[in-house]
């Protein structure tokens, strides 16, 4: 089985858009992700994937906390600007919640403590332990099969 095939299948799973963030030194650094999940009910924990060479990987080891920013379906531009999908370089605002960086409109803003980490292939898995919740009424972004979609209309952006 090669690369593709098995990127063609993963994409095959709808899924929102979330933009993870962390804080290192008072420097917030963010990166797009679908790879989230919750995990458990009691006590509240979720996971998200990393890559071994996204920036963002050693941020989250030194800080121990991360936000889940789960995106509008009007955020499309915020999830291109933190997959690095953007040339030109935007300066993005972020509010606070639990003292932690979260993206205003966002449809949920979860803050989390990292509770455990397992490197998984070349993935660190962080399961976060969530420590406040913030949500929005508003409608989801929604990625499926490497394009942006809303669930009302269809957005013809290929990544
Ligand atoms: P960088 O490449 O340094 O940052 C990414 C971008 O965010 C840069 O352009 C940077 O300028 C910008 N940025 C960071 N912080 C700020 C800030 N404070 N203000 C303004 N701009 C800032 N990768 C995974 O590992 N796991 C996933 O689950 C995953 N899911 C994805 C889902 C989608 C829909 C997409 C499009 C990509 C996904 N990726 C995922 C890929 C990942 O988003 C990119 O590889 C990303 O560029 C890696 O980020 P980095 O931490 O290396 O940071």
């Amino acid at each position: 089985m090669d690369d593709r095939k098995f990127r063609t299948a993963m994409g095959k799973f709808a899924t929102g858009v979330t933009v993870i963030a962390t804080e290192v030194e008072g420097d917030v650094h963010g990166m797009t992700a679908n790879a989230f999940m919750s995990v458990s009910l009691d006590p509240k924990l979720v996971v998200v994937s990393i890559g071994e060479k996204a920036k963002i990987l050693n941020k989250i080891k030194e800080s121990k906390i991360f936000t889940v920013n789960i995106l509008a379906a009007d955020q499309q531009e915020l999830s291109m600007i933190f997959a690095g999908q953007l040339k030109e370089h935007k300066e993005v605002t972020f509010d606070r919640l639990d003292g932690k960086p979260v993206l205003a409109g966002a449809v949920a803003q979860i803050a989390c403590e990292v509770s455990a980490e397992h490197v998984e292939g070349d993935h660190t898995l962080f399961i976060g332990k969530v420590t406040d919740i913030h949500l929005e009424d508003a409608e989801p972004l929604v990625f499926y099969s490497g394009k942006y979609r809303s669930l009302t209309e269809e957005k013809a952006v290929t990544v």
